[in-house]
């Protein structure tokens, strides 16, 4: 039996990672009464434990305008949620090492500036005179002075503590099972049978949320992204921009205390994708490809080690903006092991998008419809009606299974030998 709770929302989110938070802090502050539903606790899944990486430079363009966004709203988190989230602009510097990245970059570098990013070309030469600690094998770097890097641990607990200063209301440990649509609002129900129901729905579940898309008839696949970072002990600040290389999923940055912080490869995740750790194998690997571009790395000791989980789409970019078959249904998810970056103004499209039906952001290549599957139009869902009268509209029929299947069910081997188109620009962070 279920139990209806008495709380009155304009807007329902799951999920309360950096996406969902900032979602709930802008609607908040524009009088809507909001309810976060959250699973575990706010801010500490992939929004807790990234690499902090804020980064534009070597976005796919179709992330771009959203990118740009995001990155003039991190120089307002003081205002946002109370404190700078100990962000600061060191630049980011995208590195290649042979002429096909080098071709990439450059292609990157022509279309983002003229998309009005600022970023600077480096041939080999300038490397050598700007960063004397990198080796000759870059051979082309593109700087992003605007990029740099915050402390995730405290940003995504700060949006969520701002969101409830804002009215919002959190409810955490409460993982949402299932979700239908009836009589002109959304209805979730909860592991512990509490049920919600408000007219429009954000879904910001992280990895989690092809699942959810899945309810509504938008199933989306989505691969476990476990990205492996570790950490020295400190050295003398040297490294200031943090480090990129174009197709080689590595990515490096110093913080002001001396760690250096780098990642490479993934780590292993549980099937579910709730339990992650890093693997040997991949931590020795990573430190190579960290030998190789800074040499004097060799032999600094290295203390900790960790992973987290994102969601991974098959083309490489995330998806943000409406549903295409509910009405008062978002997405925003599905980041790629990139989303940190993007939080605020993720929070700033879905607001604009639910109070005014439109957003200034050019977010026309994220629509979740580019997954929509061929699919006979009886197969479509019985809109309006509740699981229980009407199986037709129930996960196991419109498709949730199959994203369920490729979402964290599958090894990642698996994953990496799928269809995967991913995006020309890498892995980094
Ligand atoms: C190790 C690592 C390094 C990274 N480095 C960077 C980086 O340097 N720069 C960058 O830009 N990005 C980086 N990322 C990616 C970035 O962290 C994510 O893209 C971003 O945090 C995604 O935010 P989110 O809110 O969508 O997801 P999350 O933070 O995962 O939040 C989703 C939330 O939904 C909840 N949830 C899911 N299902 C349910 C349910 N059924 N009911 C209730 N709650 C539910 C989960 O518990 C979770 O808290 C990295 C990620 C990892 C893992």
């Amino acid at each position: 039996m279920t139990a209806r709770i008495a709380l009155k929302s304009d807007v329902l989110i799951v999920g309360a990672g950096i996406a969902g938070c900032a979602t709930a802090l802008q609607l908040a502050r524009r009088g809507k009464l909001v309810t976060l539903i959250e699973r575990d606790q706010a801010g500490i899944r992939a929004s807790g434990v990234n690499f902090g990486g804020v980064r534009q430079n070597g976005r796919d363009l179709r992330e771009l305008p959203i990118a740009m966004r995001a990155r003039a709203m991190w120089d307002e988190l003081p205002g946002l949620i109370g404190f700078d989230g100990e962000f600061r602009a060191t630049g980011n510097l995208r590195l290649a090492s042979d002429e096909e990245r080098v071709a990439q970059l450059d292609r990157f570098f022509t279309a983002a500036t003229e998309q009005g990013l600022g970023l600077v070309r480096l041939d080999r030469a300038e490397l050598k005179a700007r960063y004397p600690w990198l080796s000759d094998r870059p051979i082309r770097g593109v700087l992003c002075p605007s990029d740099g890097h915050a402390n995730p641990r405290l940003v995504g607990p700060a949006f969520a503590f701002a969101a409830q200063e804002a009215g919002a209301t959190l409810i955490e440990h409460t993982e949402i099972l299932e979700g239908w649509y009836a009589n002109g609002a959304f209805h979730l129900r909860a592991a512990d049978n509490r049920t919600f129901a408000a007219p429009m729905l954000v879904n910001c579940a992280g990895a989690w949320a092809g699942k959810i898309a899945g309810w509504f008839d938008e199933p989306v696949t989505l691969a476990p992204e476990i990205p492996q970072v570790q950490v020295t002990e400190p050295l003398p600040y040297r490294i200031e921009p943090v480090l990129g290389v174009m197709g080689g999923d590595f990515y490096l940055r110093q913080t002001f205390r001396g760690n250096i912080l780098f990642g490479s490869g993934q780590g292993r995740a549980t099937p579910d994708a709730l339990r992650s750790r890093p693997l040997p194998e991949t931590m020795r690997r990573g430190a190579e490809i960290a030998i190789a571009f800074i040499p004097h790395l060799a032999h600094v000791p290295i203390i900790r080690a960790w992973t987290g989980v994102d969601g991974d789409t098959s083309d490489g970019v995330c998806v943000l903006g409406p549903s295409e078959t509910h009405p008062g249904l978002f997405h925003a998810f599905g980041f790629n092991g990139h989303g940190f970056l993007l939080g605020p103004a993720v929070g700033a499209v879905i607001a604009e998008l639910i109070l005014g039906g439109k957003t200034s952001t050019d977010i026309a290549g994220l629509g979740i419809g580019r997954f929509r599957p061929a699919r006979k139009a009886s197969a479509a869902p019985a809109r309006g009606q509740h699981p229980d009268e009407e199986r037709d509209a129930s996960p196991e029929q419109n498709g949730a299974q199959n994203a369920d299947r490729g979402s964290i069910g599958m090894e990642r081997n698996e994953q990496a030998a799928g269809a995967h188109q991913r995006a020309e620009h890498g892995q980094d962070r």
